[in-house]
């Protein structure tokens, strides 16, 4: 793409190399970004860098937070012994959102594929299996229904099995494939009360 600048053709780059940008998209928010006042750019670029240097995961549940512990994790109101696994913060939030769910989480951030490599050793389990040997009652696996998501869940079933905890799963209605964030607070909350046994 000889058509621009270096400066132009290389923030294109960098944009196109975002999950869901490509690269039509990354041509317009270049020149949006280009054609912005300067106080503005200065204060995206600033929002990226601090948050890049100052969101680290909870140490309880590996949410993304800016605090050593995460909001949830530090409100004693919540049940620390109902845990909620789920792939990924956004997950997290959709759930927050329904306002409705009173017990903490665990952020696995991924899940198990043996298509793209990814074993149990990739996502945050052993550090699951560790929270566990608190005081633990029920530990509601919230993956998604794709496959990856359906393994990672029977995955994690097996192994808290032997531990005596009650393991649970979120009804299905949630659409197969479906990012749990994109799925509307009554479905959510549908899946939660009719959570099945593992
Ligand atoms: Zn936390």
């Amino acid at each position: 793409m000889d058509l621009y600048s270096g400066h132009i053709n290389n923030l294109i780059e960098e944009l196109g190399a975002l999950p869901g940008i490509g690269s039509k998209s990354a041509q317009r928010l270049a020149f949006h970004l280009i054609n912005m006042p300067r106080d503005k750019v200065l204060r995206l670029a600033d929002a990226i860098v601090k948050a890049k240097e100052n969101v680290r995961y909870c140490r309880e549940c590996y949410t993304l937070t800016d605090r050593d512990v995460c909001p949830v994790c530090a409100n004693q109101k919540r049940s620390h012994k109902l845990i909620m696994v789920v792939e990924n913060t956004r997950d997290l939030a959709a759930y927050e959102k329904t306002g409705r769910y009173e017990g903490v989480y665990h952020v696995l951030h991924g899940a198990i594929s043996p298509m793209l490599g990814i074993g149990p050793g990739d996502i945050r389990l052993k550090e699951l299996m560790e929270r566990l040997q608190g005081d633990v009652e029920e530990v509601i696996i919230a993956t998604n229904s794709s496959l990856e998501g359906e393994t990672t869940a029977m995955y994690i079933a097996k192994l808290i099995k032997p531990t005596g905890i009650r393991v649970t799963r979120i009804a299905s209605g949630v659409p197969v494939g479906g990012d749990l964030e994109y799925i509307d607070e009554v479905t959510l909350l549908r899946a939660l009360e009719g959570r099945v046994e593992l």
